[in-house]
C-alpha cells in the first residue's frame, strides 16, 4: 500500500490512561451519558424558544445557541478535540430511533463527498445573515427541531452514520477544525493490528453464535483504525474502541495540525491532496470565517447598501447572495489562484492551478480556527455569565420559580479586555498557517520550498490582516445582553 502508516507503538499521552477521565471514556455508556443532558438542554432551549420571551439575549434558545454552545465549541475542538460530536444529541435520538426502523439503503455514491455538507454549510450562513438567526429565539428553536428531524430522516434512511460523514454542517466545522485538535483517536500499536484476525474496530463485535446480531458497532463512518489518519470524520464516537478486543485503541495526544501536511493514504478519506472537496472544505473554513465575522461589524452595511442601490432593490436575498459569491467564492479563486501560480512561476512547472490549490488550501485551517475561536470566544467571554440570570428566568416563565430572582448584573468580560486574546487568538492561527504552508511546500517541492512558500506566507498575512482589521471594528453584541 502507498504510504503506509507507520507500524511503531504510539508515543504521547493516552486520555484512556487517565484516572478518572479515562475510566469514564472506557464505560460503555459514557457517550449516552454525555449525549443525554445535551438533549435535555435541548428540550428546554427548544421550549423556551417557543413559549419564553422573543428578545434573543432572554431567551435560552438563542443565548445558548450563539453564544454558549459555539464558543464553548470551538475552544473544546482547539484545547481537546471533537467531543462535541462525541456529545451529540441528534445521534442519540437517531440511535433510539433506530431501534424501530432499520435503515436498508446506502448513501447514494455519487454524494459520498462533501460537496453536499459544504453546500449546507453556506446555507446555514446565509440563513444566519438573511434571517438574523442569532435574534430569533423562534427560529432558533425551530433550526433545532429542523437539525433533529434531519438526523433522524437521513440515518432512517440509509445505513452506517450517513448524516455525520456526509450531511451534517456542524458535523464538517468540527472534522475542519478537529485535524488542529492536540488529541486524535488511534490505534496504540500497529503491531498488534496487523496479527488482529477480527477487526471488530470496523466491522463491530458479533455474537459467537449468532453472527448477525452485532452487540457493539464498529466505526460508521468507515475509517479502519489501523489505516486511520488525523480527526477528519472522526466523531470521537468511541465505537473503535469499545469494539476491539485487544485494547488497542486510545485517544492520544499529538502535535495540532500536524495530520494537515501528512499526504499519506486515510482510510475512509484517500489522499488529502487527490480531494478537492475537502479541500473547498477548508478554503470555506477559511473564508467563511471572515465573512461570518465580517456579517457583524458596521462595514458590512455600508457594502450592502452599495449593492443594493446598485441593483436598484430591497430586497436583502440578491444582495446576500452577492455578498456570499464575492466573499467566498471569487475572493478565494483569485486569492488561491494568485498564490498557485506564483507557485507555479517559481518552480518553473507547468502544473495545473486546480491541484496546487486543493494541496495548500488545508494550511488554510490554523489561522480559521484563529478567527472563529477569537469571534466566538468574544460573544462567549462578553457573554459568559448571562446564561445563569437567563436560565433563572426562564424557570420561572415555566412556573418554576425555584432559582430564585434572575442576576441579571452577571454579563461577562469587557470588550476591551476580549480584545488581546483574539488577537493572540488569530496571530497563534498565523504561525500554524505559516508552519503547515511551509512543511506542505517542504513535502512537494523539497529544493524549493522557501520560494514555493512565499506566496503562500504573502497569501496569509493579507488573511491574518483582513481578520486582525475585522476584530478591531465595533461589532453587533450579537445575543447578548450588551446588544439586547
Ligand atoms: S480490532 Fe483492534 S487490533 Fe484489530 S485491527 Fe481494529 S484496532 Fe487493530
Ligand atoms: S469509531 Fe470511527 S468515528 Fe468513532 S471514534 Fe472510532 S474512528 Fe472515530
Amino acid at each position: 500500500m502507498d504510504n503506509a502508516p507507520t507500524t511503531t507503538p504510539q508515543s504521547g499521552t493516552d486520555l484512556l490512561e487517565w484516572p478518572v477521565i479515562g475510566r469514564f471514556l472506557r464505560w460503555r455508556y459514557a457517550r449516552p451519558a454525555m449525549q443525554l443532558p445535551l438533549l435535555l438542554g435541548a428540550i428546554v432551549m427548544v421550549a423556551h424558544g417557543f413559549v419564553g420571551p422573543q428578545l434573543a439575549p432572554r431567551n435560552l434558545a438563542s443565548l445558548l445557541t450563539w453564544v454558549h454552545y459555539r464558543g464553548v465549541l470551538i475552544v473544546v475542538l482547539l484545547v481537546a478535540g471533537n467531543f462535541f460530536c462525541m456529545a451529540c444529541p441528534f445521534m442519540l435520538t437517531r440511535d433510539w430511533a433506530r431501534r424501530f426502523f432499520k435503515p436498508a439503503l446506502n448513501w447514494p455514491r455519487w454524494l459520498r463527498n462533501k460537496w453536499l455538507a459544504v453546500g449546507l454549510l453556506v446555507a446555514v450562513l446565509f440563513a444566519y445573515e438573511l434571517f438574523d438567526l442569532w435574534g430569533s429565539p423562534w427560529w432558533t428553536a425551530w433550526l433545532i427541531i429542523g437539525y433533529f428531524a434531519a438526523a433522524l430522516a437521513v440515518d432512517a434512511l440509509f445505513k452506517q452514520a450517513s448524516f455525520c460523514k456526509y450531511v451534517c454542517p456542524i458535523g464538517q466545522f468540527n472534522f475542519a477544525a478537529s485535524t488542529f485538535s492536540p488529541l486524535e483517536v488511534k490505534v496504540r500499536d500497529t503491531n498488534t493490528c496487523a496479527t488482529c484476525t477480527t477487526v471488530d474496530c470496523i466491522k463491530g463485535t458479533r455474537h459467537p453464535d449468532d453472527r448477525e446480531l452485532v452487540l457493539q458497532r464498529g466505526c460508521e463512518l468507515a475509517l479502519f483504525q489501523p489505516e486511520k489518519v488525523g480527526n477528519m470524520d472522526c466523531t470521537f464516537c468511541l465505537d473503535c474502541i469499545h469494539a476491539c478486543p485487544h485494547d488497542n485503541v486510545g485517544i492520544t495526544t499529538r502535535l495540532p495540525g500536524s495530520e494537515l501536511w501528512d499526504d499519506t493514504r486515510r482510510s475512509g478519506i484517500g489522499l488529502f491532496s487527490k480531494r478537492k472537496d475537502l479541500a473547498a472544505l477548508a478554503a470555506i473554513f477559511m473564508f467563511g470565517a471572515l465573512l461570518n465575522a465580517f456579517g457583524m461589524v458596521s462595514p458590512v452595511y455600508a457594502v450592502q447598501q452599495w449593492i443594493a442601490t446598485q441593483l436598484g432593490t430591497t430586497n436583502e436575498v440578491p444582495v446576500l447572495a452577492i455578498l456570499f459569491v464575492a466573499l467566498l467564492i471569487v475572493e478565494p479563486v483569485l486569492l488561491m489562484g494568485g498564490a498557485a501560480l506564483w507557485t507555479r512561476r517559481a518552480t518553473g512547472t507547468p502544473e495545473p492551478l486546480m491541484p496546487i490549490m486543493t494541496r495548500f488550501a488545508y494550511a488554510l485551517i490554523p489561522l480559521a480556527c484563529g478567527v472563529w475561536a477569537a469571534h466566538y470566544g468574544f460573544h462567549l467571554l462578553t457573554g459568559l455569565w448571562t446564561f445563569i440570570p437567563v436560565t433563572q428566568a426562564a424557570f420561572a416563565d415555566f412556573g418554576l420559580p425555584f432559582l430564585g430572582e434572575p442576576l441579571w448584573q452577571w454579563t461577562g468580560f469587557s470588550t476591551g479586555a476580549v480584545y488581546p486574546l483574539e488577537i493572540g487568538l488569530i496571530s497563534l492561527g498565523l504561525l500554524g498557517t505559516l508552519l503547515v504552508a511551509y512543511r506542505i511546500a517542504e513535502r512537494d517541492y523539497p529544493r524549493r520550498a522557501r520560494r514555493v512558500f512565499i506566496p503562500w506566507a504573502v497569501l496569509v498575512v493579507v488573511l491574518w490582516a483582513s481578520a486582525l482589521w475585522l476584530l478591531s471594528q465595533p461589532m453587533e453584541m450579537r445575543g447578548t445582553m450588551l446588544g439586547g
